[in-house]
């Protein structure tokens, strides 16, 4: 089992080694702000789960995007960003990092390569995408934009939440670092609130110098030292934690560190089933006569069927998105008769559970930025879990009886 290190500090022999840890010359522990062994054994389990070189716990999923983003970029910086990503995420961007003077640029989940690099400027300093969005499902083509970033001198990162390296290990398609909220699959039973970023390692900062100083050129506040220099392809991810961890302090708990290794350890068989399930329900839904439409990837007739075959050939995840015919009062109605199902905020667990995104987790955002994100006015986020399917099929055949 794993020992949960319930400790702030750690006990040194002498005051050398203290002075060797603080300057980054050792490695080891001196205060769980910057690194625990609990979260360590639990990041390094993730890094190799999604190919990587290494990787940071975060106190949330919010924290782990915010802390890719802002390793790379300053005030004056500018980050291209598809809309088809979670409302929190696009808040973060669009509002609260404008005010630090980084600007985001959103397209379109589907932009052309033509398109992407359009929206490309000389102080972009990353490509930013879901792998599959949340709320809309929509599949986003990895290689294409990795292409892009990387003729441009740029990384590009890859938010891998719904997907989880058992079904798309973004890295291998050209993603340069990838995050998790760990609050979804990964954790699995809604009881931690928790994120990642993992480093793949295979970002040249030095070959893009004068994009990245923070990477490239001397941090004076650990007396001249330059990452690129002294953790080679660690550089991105040991700056994150030594500098950014050090100054913002979002680290996650150890003992969240180590239910969320709980929820690893059946991370795989969770996700076959939440596939299973999730197929057969939309399936179901797709041949019923009072919905609308459904976007579930794993349907032929969705238009990201292709793109889910190329990344998601095992099973993509167990988040439907449906519209029902009638009206928003409708989907509210069918929403509140459902039993087994849970209304709640939260996606992506054992669990069945729903969401009305335009009147939930999205009410911040406007009609026209609904649409830009891909998101229907009357679409349902049905989090298939990995009850008995029969269950569920026949929880939402009752809530639409009425
Ligand atoms: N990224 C995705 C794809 C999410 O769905 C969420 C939350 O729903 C987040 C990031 C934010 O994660 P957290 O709620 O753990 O802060």
């Amino acid at each position: 089992m794993l020992p949960i290190w319930q400790s702030t500090t750690f006990k040194y022999d002498n005051s050398e080694e203290m002075a060797q840890l603080f300057d980054l010359e050792k490695s080891g522990y001196f205060y769980t702000r910057l690194q625990n062994p609990t979260n360590d054994v639990v990041a390094s389990k993730i890094a190799d789960l999604e190919g990587g070189v290494g990787a940071m716990l975060t106190s949330s999923g919010q924290a782990a995007n915010f802390f890719a983003v802002f390793n790379i970029c300053e005030a004056g910086s500018h980050v291209v960003s598809t809309s088809a990503i979670y409302g929190g995420t696009y808040n973060l961007f669009g509002v609260t990092m404008k005010k630090l003077g980084i600007d985001v640029t959103f397209i379109n989940q589907n932009a052309t390569e033509e398109e992407i690099e359009a929206a490309i400027q000389p102080n972009t300093r990353c490509l930013f995408g879901e792998t599959i969005s949340n709320p809309g499902c929509e599949v986003l083509d990895i290689e294409k934009f990795a292409r892009v970033a990387h003729r441009n001198g740029l990384p590009l990162i890859v938010d891998n939440t719904f997907a989880t390296p058992i079904n798309c290990r973004p890295i291998e398609w050209g993603a340069d670092v990838v995050t998790h909220s760990t609050t979804k699959y990964m954790d699995g039973h809604a009881g931690t609130v928790g994120g990642v970023i993992v480093d793949s390692g295979n970002f040249d900062w030095d070959a893009h110098a004068d994009k990245f100083p923070g990477l490239t050129t001397p941090d004076e506040s650990y007396h001249g030292l330059t990452y690129t220099k002294r953790f080679g392809r660690a550089a991105y991810i040991t700056k994150a934690t030594s500098q950014l961890m050090r100054d913002l302090g979002s680290i996650q708990a150890p003992q969240n560190a180590y239910y969320i290794n709980l929820g690893l350890e059946t991370l795989h068989l969770r996700m076959e089933r939440h596939c299973e399930n999730a197929q057969k329900v939309a399936e179901w839904l797709e041949a019923d006569d009072r919905v609308a439409w459904v976007n579930y990837c794993g349907l032929k007739s969705s238009p990201y069927y292709e793109l889910a075959q190329k990344y998601l050939p095992n099973g993509s995840c167990g988040v439907i998105a449906f519209g029902l015919k009638g009206t928003r009062e409708d989907a509210i109605a069918f929403m509140d008769r459902l039993k087994l199902i849970a209304i709640v905020t939260h996606v992506a667990d054992a669990r069945s559970c729903v969401l009305h995104p335009a009147s939930h987790t999205h009410r911040q955002l406007s009609d026209e930025q609904l649409r830009e994100a891909g998101i229907a006015p009357d679409l349902i986020r049905l989090s298939v879990g990995i009850e008995n399917v029969d269950d569920i099929i026949g929880d939402i055949t009752q809530a639409l009886e009425g």
